[in-house]
């Protein structure tokens, strides 16, 4: 349910309101706009008595919210949320690219790529520690020394990282990440979203493989329940029955998103096609619809990447790539690329 609340209105009436809801065992998210106040009542808002609380002084209009997301929802957050890592903002006009390998595969993989795609114009470096493989036998990451290995190339280069996690087992190994990944396949892994959601990190929360947009939006919504206002979404390709691409990229999504949540959405070409020459012209839709980012994968010798290397671009691609996106960003509201 959500209360806008008349800009006329004093503190001590807004004491009383929020004592009044309270009472009623009823959690309140309170989203203080430019223009307007908005209550966010959380909780079973059944037994509100809604014709009394419209009628209150300070009170402009009362709604229900029939989608089943609340802390998501934007009708309860009006303003884009925007989120700070390492100096930079993710969200609202700002744009941020995200760049490195699939996987980490060694220091030196690392940092040559780091530097590479710092000097392009990406702002946060990416790189799998934990990979969530299909094949048990596959390339399974170098796990917690791959971490240890993405620190040094944040204090090498000053970059803030992002990585996936797997397990709750293993998030105190996340101390020093900036950005916590939940891949596709945890979406709806349910505790690790709860644990995840007692921390204060933003998460990067990626689309499930088959995932529809409310189920994505309510397991962001496990994440904020728990506390964790900081999350980034991102639509990263849901499988069809296409099988030309890897999967298919639902633009639609991105600025359907935009009505739905006040939550930054970015976008990942190069899962959503797994293929390398399309991440280019991916990339530019994706910012066309108007998002807040990007996450590519760029890997120095593509041919010999220990996974996604089909996908991925040369660290040259990449930066021809965002000399094109950055034509682009004035024509959608963005301001430039955060160097
Ligand atoms: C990744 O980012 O390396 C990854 C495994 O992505 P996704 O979860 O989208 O498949
Ligand atoms: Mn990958």
């Amino acid at each position: 349910m959500i209360v806008v609340i008349k800009n006329d209105s004093n503190p001590k009436q807004m004491d009383n309101l929020v004592k009044w809801i309270k009472n009623q065992g009823l959690r309140i998210n309170l989203s203080k706009g430019e223009n307007t106040t908005v209550m966010g009542l959380i909780g079973d808002t059944s037994k509100v008595d809604i014709d009394l609380l419209s009628s209150l002084d300070i009170v402009e209009s009362v709604k229900r919210i029939q989608e089943p997301y609340k802390n998501a929802n934007r009708k309860l957050h009006p303003e884009d949320t925007i989120i700070e890592v390492g100096g930079h903002k993710i969200g609202g006009s700002n744009f941020i690219l995200m760049a490195g390998p699939c996987s980490v595969e060694s220091e030196k993989q690392v940092i040559t790529i780091a530097e590479a795609v710092k000097k392009a114009g990406a702002s946060v470096l990416r790189g799998g520690a934990f990979k969530p493989r299909t094949s048990p036998y596959a390339f399974q990451g170098l796990r917690e020394s791959g971490i240890d290995i993405l620190v040094k190339a944040k204090k090498e280069t000053g970059m803030p990282i992002v990585t996936e996690i797997m397990s709750e087992e293993y998030l105190d190994k996340f101390a020093d990440v900036d950005i916590i990944q939940v891949g596709a396949r945890n979406m709806q892994n349910f505790e690790l979203l709860k644990a995840l959601g007692r921390t204060r990190k933003p998460i990067l929360l990626k689309r499930g493989l088959a995932a529809t947009i409310e189920e994505w939006l309510m397991s962001a919504e496990y994440i904020m329940s728990e506390g964790n206002k900081e999350v980034i979404l991102c639509e990263r390709g849901i499988r069809t029955f296409e099988p030309y691409t890897r999967n298919t990229l639902d633009l639609s999504a991105i600025p359907l998103l935009k009505e739905l949540t006040h939550l930054p959405v970015i976008v990942d070409p190069s899962h959503a096609s797994g293929l390398s020459r399309l991440v280019a012209p991916l990339s530019l839709a994706a910012v066309g619809a108007g998002r807040d980012g990007l996450i590519i994968e760029v890997h120095n010798d593509p041919p010999h990447a220990l996974c996604d290397g089909a996908q991925s671009l040369r660290p040259e691609q990449f930066a021809d790539l965002v000399k094109r996106i950055e034509v682009i960003l004035p024509l959608v509201g963005k301001e430039a690329i955060q160097k």
